[in-house]
This record gives C-alpha cells, sequence and structure tokens, in this order.
C-alpha cells in the first residue's frame, strides 16, 4: 500500500512535504519524497497514530452530567453508580463505542486502566478475568491496538489513617490479596494486536509494599494514579505518614518504567523528583478540567526534562488533537504566560505508545507500524495555520481516515460519527435507565 501525503509529519520536529509512505503487511517499509508512482490514497497531512495512555471506558456514560455533582467526590458516586451495574456482555458493548469514537479522534493506541474485575457482589466471574477479556473484546472489534492495564485495587481507601477492606461496589473492584491479582493477572493472554501491563489503582487502594511487588512482576512497565485531588494527598499522608511521590521514592519504585496519572496535586519539588527518576508523567486535562482537578503541571514537568503521556481519562473528550491543545491551555493558564509547552513537545506526549508498552508506534519511519492518521487541512478555522501547529488549534473532529497496523480501520470519520452517534447514545441512556 501506497499513501501520497501533501504533508507527513515523519517525528515530531520533522514535517516533510510531498511524502509517499509505504506499507507492507503491519509496518512502514518506505518513506518516499517526491509524489513519483501510483498511490493507493492521497491525504492533506498524514500524523502517526495518537497514544490515549490513560482511560476508563464506562466514564463516557458520565459525560454531560456534570451537575450529578459539586466536586470529583460526588462524581465519584455517580461513576460508582454505573460501576454497579454493568457487566461483561453490557460492558464489550459499551466500550466498543467508546473505542470505536476514540478512533475517529485518531487515538490507534487505547490503554484501558480496568479495575472493574468482579461480580457484583465481589466473587470472581466463571473466568475470573471476564471483564478484562470482554474489554480486549471490545478492542478488538473496534479495531484499535490496545492495552489492558490490569489495575490492583486492594484496601478500602483509609478513613482517619485506618485501613479497611473494601464495601458495596468497590468489591467489584478488589482482589483479596497482591498475589491473588498477581494470579489472575498471570492468566491474561496477549495477542497481535493487544498486550497486558500491570497498575496499582492509587496509594489509596494498595500499600508501598504491593506496589513493589506489582512493580517487580511487570513486564512492560506499570501505571499508578498519583495525584490528582488535594484530598486524596492528604488521606495518603494521613494513612502512610507522607506523601505519595515521598512513599514511592523511599520504597524505590521510582524510575522509567513507571506512567504516574495526574500530578495536579504534586508540588514543584515533586515534579522534580519525578523528573529525576524519569519517571512518564500522563496528563490527561480535559477530565483534570472536568473534575476540578486544577491546572495541569505538564508544561513544569516538561521544563525539568520530564516524559509527557496524554489520556482522556474519563473520555468528556475523545479528540487527540484538541486534548493535546488543552495541555498547552492549562499551561498558560497556570503560568500567566505564553510560554508553555511547543509543538514538538505536544506532538512527543500525544504519541507517546511507549507507554502503553508499544515502542514499536508512533513514527512514521521505515520499520515502525504503519498506525496512521489522516488530518483535513481545509477548514476555515486552519486557514493560515502551519500544517504542525494544528495540535495547539482547539478545532474538533479534523481526523479524516485512520489506519491501524497497516489496515484502514476508518474510512470517512465525518459520515462513521453520524452512524455511531444513535447508538451510543441508546446504549448509554439505557445503563442510567437501569441506575436506581
Ligand atoms: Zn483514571
Amino acid at each position: 500500500m501506497r499513501i501520497a501525503a501533501d504533508f507527513a509529519l515523519l517525528s515530531p520536529t520533522e514535517l516533510a512535504t510531498d511524502v509517499v509512505v509505504e506499507v507492507h503487511g503491519e509496518r512502514i517499509t518506505a518513506i518516499e519524497h517526491g509524489r513519483a508512482g501510483a498511490c493507493d490514497s492521497a491525504v492533506e497531512l498524514l500524523v502517526p497514530g495518537f497514544a490515549n495512555v490513560h482511560g476508563h471506558a464506562f466514564h463516557r456514560a458520565l459525560r454531560g452530567r456534570a451537575s450529578l455533582g459539586a466536586d470529583f467526590w460526588d462524581w465519584r458516586s455517580s461513576m460508582l453508580a454505573v460501576a454497579e451495574i454493568l457487566d461483561p456482555d453490557r460492558y464489550r458493548d459499551l466500550a466498543t463505542l467508546v473505542y470505536r469514537e476514540l478512533l475517529l479522534g485518531g487515538y490507534t493506541t487505547v490503554g484501558e486502566f480496568h479495575y472493574l474485575h468482579h461480580t457484583r457482589d465481589g466473587s470472581p466471574y466463571r473466568d475470573p478475568n471476564a471483564m478484562g477479556v470482554a474489554l480486549v473484546e471490545a478492542a478488538r472489534a473496534a479495531g484499535c491496538r490496545y492495552t489492558l492495564i490490569d489495575a490492583a485495587y486492594l484496601h478500602q481507601a483509609p478513613d482517619h489513617g485506618e485501613w479497611a477492606p473494601t464495601e458495596g461496589v468497590l468489591r467489584r473492584f478488589a482482589d483479596a490479596t497482591v498475589d491473588a491479582y498477581l494470579a489472575r493477572t498471570e492468566e491474561l493472554s496477549e495477542g497481535a494486536t493487544h498486550r497486558v501491563q500491570l497498575a496499582g489503582h492509587s496509594l489509596r487502594t494498595c500499600t508501598p509494599s504491593e506496589l513493589v511487588t506489582i512493580a517487580q512482576a511487570a513486564r512492560r512497565g506499570w501505571h499508578l494514579h498519583l495525584a490528582e485531588q488535594h484530598l486524596e494527598v492528604e488521606i495518603v499522608e494521613a494513612a502512610l505518614g507522607a506523601r505519595p511521590v515521598a512513599l514511592l521514592e523511599h520504597a524505590g519504585l521510582l524510575g522509567p518504567e513507571l506512567v504516574a496519572v495526574h500530578a495536579n496535586a504534586a508540588t514543584a519539588e515533586e515534579l522534580g523528583t519525578l523528573a529525576r527518576h524519569d519517571v512518564v508523567l500522563c496528563a490527561c486535562p480535559s477530565t483534570e478540567e472536568d473534575l476540578g482537578d486544577g491546572p495541569s503541571p505538564a508544561a513544569n514537568f516538561h521544563g525539568l526534562g520530564g516524559r509527557l503521556a496524554i489520556g482522556s481519562d474519563e473520555h468528556v473528550l475523545a479528540d487527540g488533537l484538541v486534548e493535546a491543545s488543552r495541555l498547552e491551555a492549562h499551561a498558560r493558564l497556570a503560568s500567566r504566560r505564553r510560554r508553555g509547552l511547543d509543538v514538538a513537545a505536544l506532538w512527543t506526549a500525544l504519541t507517546a505508545h511507549h507507554a502503553l508498552g508499544w515502542p514499536e508506534a508512533g513514527r512514521i519511519a521505515p520499520g515502525w507500524l504503519a498506525d496512521l492518521v489522516a488530518i483535513d487541512l481545509h477548514d476555515v478555522s486552519l486557514a493560515g495555520v502551519t500544517p504542525e501547529a494544528i495540535i495547539q488549534i482547539t478545532t474538533p473532529a479534523r481526523v479524516v481516515r485512520v489506519w491501524v497496523g497497516g489496515t484502514e480501520i476508518v474510512h470517512d470519520a465525518a459520515v462513521e460519527r453520524r452512524e455511531l452517534a444513535p447508538r451510543l447514545d441508546h446504549l448509554i441512556r439505557t445503563i442510567w435507565k437501569e441506575i436506581p
């Protein structure tokens, strides 16, 4: 297959004009400059597919329901009500449509931070990984590359410094012990387009020593919700005697294999510690806005030499370019200056497939996976904008076509957006009707 592009972003710092990208099987085999020879497709701007490094598919059901609560903790109650009623079949149906929406937003690799493991009473399904398997099937049906980030949720958040066993819907999340968690996740298989990573849900639900066990077992890196809310940090500090970053550093858990999700409640000193240890920080700006987490410190972290990734988390937004532009906006609003994240830093963060265990994705170069996104530049909102700078412009729905592993997965995004809308709308409304 040969794709001709007026412009192609070969790497975060290299925009080429008049390029032909040659693909055999799932890989890119050659880049030709100039437009000689016949081509199968012609596009305006070709960019590497985006990596959605952090998300929870079922949170999509809460989009547009901000009136459900005054703060993060009220929102969390609504989120738990949705979690209460999902079973593997329903979750597969929902996730398939959600992942399809993410593909339409340019995300060719989806990372699912998965903690909804068990039946309503907390006992395991006959296949203890039934929910995770349903999610993998959803990704396969949607056509995205996928990483199931299976998260350990071992305790109820400590109250006044005391740990307690999980109660109510939280029992659906919990494995009995860290060893039970590892035994369960050991049974998860990988495939040509899906891989498995481990995670601790947070320091509210896993102790540092349990996280050490998880990190030691992780072959493709591991993830952790780090410091999204100040109250969350205070709960951890009251229970464990120190803030999350200090606890992780003391336990020897900071390193390049850790993807820390959210650092809105981290101090400047803590950001420096994370950057020094080469931790990847995954920012989720649209969710951090929606939940009132405060601005992302991504630009400060980048300035300290830290590596960034991007996630859409609760999927209040499903558009990689807009998500990245929000990260830039956070930087400017927080600093009251115009210098935030430059264009190359934003593209680097949006294509951080390595954080999902796919280091061979994210570039348009021979040998790399042919995960590609074609972008429409002929919109009045982009008139006068240089092609690589579109990542700074908040104009949605510019993705036209999407390839994953050399296969065209989305042929006409505008048409599919209209087709997908009633299906996802119906499913989400059905879910809410069932919530008491
Ligand atoms: Zn999350």
